[in-house]
């Protein structure tokens, strides 16, 4: 398994603009540089913010065919003159340094961590993925299909892009349940967590909203560790039939 770590730099301007709520950074570091580029942006044309950020289209007006035809047709430019703007610049080159920073941790990490989560998934990873890396101080990180990711975060804690990245990984072959999701959890926010940079759990990490479903299956999964032969889909029935949950889809959580 090989990961590709990229930019596009239409969707890093994209998902710059797109996070400016205070509740989007992941860190204060290199934030007054963020907020240059969002103001920027916004000030060369609202409209075309908004557009690009996902928050038009609550009235009548801008979903008339002659708004869309033009709007749509103002967006090419409107991109290519943030792409040449020197905010911009900074954005990019902190961007580029974060992912280097990113592929020199997997790569150092990826032959003890890959070991770990073979060992508790019995998953061969035979798959290559691309990665489509944001700006590290606006919270980023889900699989969106067609063996793709898109990441970026603070690095919260040490290897916290490695555990992270393997959580993605881990959505495609093992879906996107409330129990798959909890044990995705257990397997690399936690225990490969704490494999790598030592402590224990509980406490965990990871989305606040699974942690219920975690407590109530945490000995089925210390049970599961201390195993010898493992089999994953036989511990999520044992979950499954023991939370009260379904089977109901998580979306837009990953
Ligand atoms: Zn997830």
């Amino acid at each position: 398994m090989r990961l590709f770590l990229k930019i596009d730099e239409s969707y890093l301007i994209c998902h710059t603009l797109k996070n400016s709520s205070s509740d989007r950074f992941s860190s204060k570091d290199q934030k007054s540089d963020i907020v240059a580029l969002q103001n920027a942006a916004w000030k060369a044309s609202e409209l075309n913010y908004k557009f690009l950020a996902g928050s038009l289209f609550d009235n009548p007006i801008d979903v008339s065919k002659q708004f869309l035809e033009s709007i749509t047709r103002s967006i090419p430019e409107y991109l290519a003159s943030l792409q040449a703007s020197p905010e911009y610049a900074v954005i990019y080159k902190q961007t580029k340094e974060y992912l280097n920073g990113c592929e020199e941790q997997w790569s150092n990490n990826f032959e003890k961590t890959e070991k770990l989560v073979k060992s508790l998934t019995g998953i061969e990873f035979n798959d290559d993925f691309t990665v489509f890396i944001t700006h590290p101080s606006l919270k980023n990180g889900r699989f969106i299909g067609n063996k793709t990711i898109v990441w970026g975060h603070h690095e919260d804690w040490p290897n916290y892009t490695t555990v992270y990245l393997w959580h993605e990984i881990l959505h495609y072959y093992l879906g996107n349940t409330k129990v798959s999701h909890a044990l995705i959890q257990f397997i690399t926010d936690n225990e490969l967590r704490v494999d790598l940079n030592s402590g224990t759990y509980p406490p965990f990490e990871g989305h606040h909203e699974l942690f219920k479903v975690m407590e109530q299956s945490l000995s089925l999964w210390q049970n599961y560790l201390g195993s010898e032969t493992k089999n994953l889909n036989e511990l999520k029935k044992e979950i499954e039939a023991l939370v009260d949950t379904g089977t109901k889809e998580t979306a837009f959580k990953s």
